[in-house]
Order: C-alpha cells, then structure tokens, then sequence
C-alpha cells in the first residue's frame, strides 16, 4: 500500500513537473516568435520614421530650387522648338552675359510647337523642377547653371539629419504599434554591425541629401517588456493553473496521510480496546467458574472475595464501554445533549468531592474561584464526564510522589474561565495541535504504560464545544500541564 502511494506521488509529481517544463518551452517559443516579429516592427517603423524626416528636407531643397529657378532677375529660361526631336529644348542660364547655358528636353514632353513662348517657359520650368526631385531623391545635384549649382550645394549641405523630428516620427510609428520601449538615436559615419544583448538595434539608414553618410540607427532599451506583456495573459493563466494543480496535488496528499494515520490509529485502537477488554472478562469468567465450580459458595468470605472482584471488573468494563461510546461523537452530531442552567461553582466542588474516593486520594485537588455563583447552560452528565477527563489525565500522566491538581475558576465578562493545572511532566509544544485529535497518544516511552486510547481530550474538546466554549492546552513552561476552559455564563441571575 505504501509503496503504492509512492508511486502515485512520484507519477503526480512528475506529471505536474512535465507539464510546468512543456508550458514554458512553449511560452518560450511563443516569447522568441514575438521577439522576432517586435523586431521587424521597430525596423518596419525606423524605415517610415527616417523616410518622412528625410523627405521633408528634400521638399525644402525642391521649394529652395524652385525660388531659384523661378528668379527671373538672376535666371533666364527660353524655349525653342526642334523639328528634329519633334519637342520643344529649353535653355537655362545665368543672366550674367558671360555665362554658359544649358539645355535640356525631355521625352515626355507633348507641348505642341505653336504654344506662347510664356507658357512653353511654365511647362518647361515644371518639367525641370519634377527632374530635379527625383535627382535629389539620387542624391544628386545637378548644375543647370552655375549659380544654381553652388547655392543648392551650400544648401543642401545645410541641411542636416532633423534628430528632435526623427525622434517624433519614430515616437508616433512605435506608438501606432503599440510598442512603449524607449530609445535612443545614434548617429554615426561608418556603418557598423552592432549586437548588445538586452537591447534591439535597428538597421542603420543613410539620411544624407547628396552623399550616403550619416547613418542613423535607433537602440530601444528594455524592449522586452513588450513582448512579456504580449505573453502576460498566457503566462498568468498557465501559472494559475499549474498553482491551483499543485495546490489540489498537496491538499489530496495531505488529506491521504491523515486519512492513513487515522486508520493506523484506529487498528491500534481496537487492537487495545479488544485485549483490555479481554482481561476483565477473563477474570469476570473465573470467578464465576470459581463459584459455580469449587464450592466457593460455601466460603463466604471467598464469595465475598470474589464477587467483589466480579464487580470491579465489571466495573471497569462499563467504564472502557464508555470511553467507546464516547469516541462516536463524529463532528459534534452523534449527541443529543440536555442543557439545564445550573450554577457551576457549587456543580465542579461536587464532581470533585463525589469524584471515585480511590482515585481522589492519589492527588491534592485544590479549587479555588473569584466568585460565589455563576451561571451556565451545562449537560451534567457530559460535562461531569469532561471534568473526570481532565482529572484522570492529571493523574494518569503525572510521574511525582505527591500529585497535585490546581482547578482555578474566574469570572471574566459573561465568561467563566476554568483552569486545570497540574504537576506532571507537561505536553511539548510540538504535540499541543494534536492532543485533540481523535485516538491520538504522545508517542512516549516512559508513559508506554499509563492506559488510554486518545479519546478523553477529543471527548473534551467536542463537549466544550457544545457549550459554546473553547478548550486548549498553554504553551509548555516546565511547570505541568494547564487547560484552560472558556464557558459562556452569567454571574447575576438564574438562567432559566
Ligand atoms: P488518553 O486516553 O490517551 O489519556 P487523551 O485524549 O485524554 O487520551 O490524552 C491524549 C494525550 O495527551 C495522552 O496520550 C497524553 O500523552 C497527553 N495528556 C493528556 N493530559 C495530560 C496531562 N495532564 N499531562 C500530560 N500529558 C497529558
């Protein structure tokens, strides 16, 4: 059987140990996915972020360019149309006589030949200025004219990467993602392959108008935060589980163990109860056979003798049947008690002076109370049999030449205190939470004698709590043993 339960618990627990391993694998998996997936969104989000900060500089550029083409008092445009080429050519140059023009044409210009010269010049300046947006998104210059050419030169070189925008745009691109990790830019010459652990380093992006350089790159700290709370619910719900599993697991376990404890004591229990029951009988029959047998009938004193015998046996027996009984009060139901008011101080000086004269002259009771009379709902016959438990106990247990027994009786606040102390050895500490258990004994070699079956303080305690009270043993000082009772009672008057 043991054995049994060995095993089940090493199958539990490793049933509860492969899964726990199998959810964060998978967790794992899922936080590694999401990682992957974080990092092309922040790359996916520095791309536009670094594109719109570069494409406005570039519209900059384009409006300074069309400022300059459109400056009639330094720029001359014409336009001449070639019957070769079948479309119109315009010149460009700086009004400065000395100056060399430039002409171009372009292929997707249908501008018939009999147009105004005013609006060939319109058609020709826009043809020019789209040509020169796709050449700065190239990263070139071109020098229609000489003047033209160094300004947008010294312009264009101006214009350098907008950190204070980037950061917006990057800022509003991650927030649309719902991503919050701060970061940082990092702006360098060269390009470098980076790798910091901790940390998402995002590809570096040429953000220079005519030359590649500067490199601009952003590092998020802490990025995992992200992932973690995009992995938060799984991971909550799979701890829930495995805590609520586990938690079942042990309580399961706990309640197979005392479960076990229980019927061990249980077989201890019959096992005493069946022998201790055994003597009596026995003795019971030999007298009996004594006096049906050997003429002990004739003898009187010997009938006497035996008799007497006879009847404290029987005695006793009654009294083990008792205890039996006693031991079926199952969770305060198997009971009916009858409560009468009675008053209590008279009541326990009564129980200790009718207490069995034998017994009472093992040990010096001393009862002392703070008041005359107190009043409490009480079943006699229950709470005598809870008095005589504790006063057997006390001497039972108790290992001195001169026993004593100190019943003390306050009265506190609709409330009557009662407390056996004693000269014994005292219960441990460690054994306190369990003397009210049912059947249970201090396993103690030196008491292996003293006879009991670990019901009195079980009997105790389910009386007391059918009155209302509440019983428990006082830490262990060195002193003996002390109980303490707290009854509900009255002080003033009869109850009815
Ligand atoms: P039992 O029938 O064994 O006396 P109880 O329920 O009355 O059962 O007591 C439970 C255990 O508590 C006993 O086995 C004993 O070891 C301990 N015990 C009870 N009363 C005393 C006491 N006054 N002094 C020392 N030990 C005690």
């Amino acid at each position: 059987m043991a054995k049994t339960y060995k095993w089940l618990i090493v199958i539990i627990l490793f049933s509860l140990l492969a899964v726990a391993a199998l959810q964060s694998y998978l967790i794992y998996g899922d936080f590694i996915n999401k990682t992957e997936t974080l990092k092309k969104e922040v790359n996916t989000a520095f791309n536009k972020a670094t594109a719109a900060e570069k494409g406005m500089r570039n519209e900059m550029l384009t409006s300074y360019f069309r400022e300059l083409l459109t400056d009639t008092s330094k720029i001359e445009i014409t336009a001449k149309y070639s019957q070769k080429d079948q479309r119109n050519i315009y010149s460009i140059r700086d009004k400065d006589a000395e100056s060399p023009y430039t002409s171009i044409s372009f292929e997707k210009d249908k501008s018939p030949k009999d147009l105004p010269d005013s609006m060939k010049i319109k058609i020709g300046t826009a043809l020019i200025i789209e040509s020169q947006i796709s050449d700065v998104e190239n990263r070139r210059v071109y020098y229609y004219t000489k003047r033209i050419g160094d300004r947008i030169h010294r312009f264009s070189d101006s214009l350098t990467v907008d950190t204070l925008i980037l950061e917006n745009n990057f800022r509003s691109q991650l927030d649309k993602r719902d991503i919050t990790a701060g970061f940082s830019l990092k702006i360098s010459d060269e390009k470098s392959e980076e790798y910091s652990p901790g940390v998402i380093n995002t590809v570096q992006i040429p953000v220079g108008i005519r030359v590649e350089k500067p490199y601009v790159s952003a590092i998020l700290e802490n990025p995992f935060y992200d992932v973690l709370s995009k992995v938060r619910l799984t991971l909550i719900i799979t701890v829930l589980i495995l805590t609520l599993t586990a938690t079942c697991f042990f309580v399961m376990l706990k309640i197979i163990f005392r479960q076990k404890k229980l019927s061990q004591m249980r077989d201890d229990f019959i096992a005493n109860v069946t022998h201790e029951l055994q003597t009596p009988v026995s003795t019971v029959m030999a007298a009996l056979e004594s006096l049906e047998k050997f003429d002990v009938l004739e003898d009187r004193e010997k009938t006497i003798k035996y008799l007497a015998v006879s009847r404290q046996e029987v005695s006793r027996l009654s009294q083990m049947i008792d205890g039996v009984l006693q031991s079926s009060i199952e969770n305060n139901d198997g009971l009916q008690l009858k409560f009468e008011a009675r008053e209590l101080i008279g009541f326990i000086s009564e129980v200790i002076t009718t207490y069995d004269v034998k017994s009472r002259e093992q040990i010096l009771i001393d009862f002392q109370h703070d008041c005359k009379s107190v009043y409490a709902n009480i079943d006699r016959l229950h709470f005598r049999n809870l008095l005589h438990n504790l006063i057997d106990n006390s001497i039972k247990y108790n290992d001195k030449v001169e026993k004593q027994l100190r019943i003390n009786c306050v009265y506190i606040d609709n409330k009557l205190k009662l407390t056996f102390s004693d000269n014994g050895p005292g219960i441990r500490n460690q054994y306190q939470d369990h003397i009210f258990e049912k059947f249970y004994r201090i396993p103690n070699k030196d008491i292996h004698d003293v006879k009991g079956h670990g019901l009195g303080l079980y009997y105790a305690k389910n009386i007391v709590s059918l009155h209302n009270g509440s019983i428990r043993v006082k830490p262990d000082n060195g002193n003996g043993t002390v109980f303490e009772i707290i009854l509900p009672a009255d002080a003033s008057e009869k109850k009815k």
